[in-house]
């Protein structure tokens, strides 16, 4: 194996989960035009954590109509193949998310229990009223930033410095910083582009059994 311990760091939205959560709302419940505030915050106008909120609380919607919808989220098969491997090789695995808690505990709240993982997400609270609204951490939080409620480069800066050889994976801008500073990087989509154009070494990600793979390569299993 690698001389070092090994993280793993994951974001949720589009790494973990198939396809953006945002996304998935506007495509059922909402329409085009609720785009707007990912516009804005792609033309730097608003905040990632605003432009989220922005789309979500236009979902007004029965809250058990959001639960079910929510139970839909597809799922990396080979996520949890990944997830039995880092139990088995004593491998810390974090889910750090620039979404919310709201929808993933609700989705694979159960998982992130049995398998011990840490989850590093904004708060959220919906109602059919104000639709679902993110809540970044207290700014005293270790990892809070501005932007994105949480910082995920925070987190895997401080695995490094724990001594930690740092895989992350990701899909979206807010991975970026991360990717720049983690010792590995499984990128997907805006995060690949990103790292291509400034020549950061990425790993083959197609999905979760990549990771799997590297990771039982790294221990000689
Ligand atoms: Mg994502």
């Amino acid at each position: 194996m690698n001389c070092k311990k090994t993280a793993l760091i994951s974001d949720f939205d589009g790494t973990i989960s198939k396809k953006d959560f945002f996304h998935m709302v506007i495509e059922t419940f909402l329409s085009e035009s609720a785009l707007k505030p990912w516009h804005d915050y792609l033309q730097k106008k608003i905040t990632h954590i605003e432009a989220l909120t922005g789309i979500f609380s236009q979902i007004h919607i029965p809250q058990e109509e959001l639960d079910k919808f929510i139970a839909t989220i597809e799922v990396d098969e080979y996520f949890y193949d990944t997830l039995e491997i880092c139990k088995k090789l004593g491998v810390p695995v974090y889910l750090c998310s620039a979404g919310t808690k709201y929808y993933i505990e609700k989705r694979i709240g159960q998982t992130l229990k049995d398998y011990n993982i840490s989850l590093i997400s904004n708060d959220g609270v919906y109602s059919q009223k104000d639709g679902l609204r993110l809540i970044a951490p207290d700014k005293t939080n270790p990892f809070y930033n501005h932007n994105t409620g949480i910082s995920k480069e925070l987190l895997v800066k401080k695995l490094k410095s724990e001594g930690y050889f740092t895989i992350y994976a990701g899909d979206g801008i807010p991975d970026f910083s991360s990717a720049k500073t983690a010792d590995a990087v499984f990128a997907k989509d805006v995060l690949l582009e990103l790292c291509r154009k400034e020549g950061i070494k990425t790993e083959k990600f197609d999905n979760f059994k990549d990771i799997s793979d590297y990771i039982g390569r790294l221990y000689d299993k």
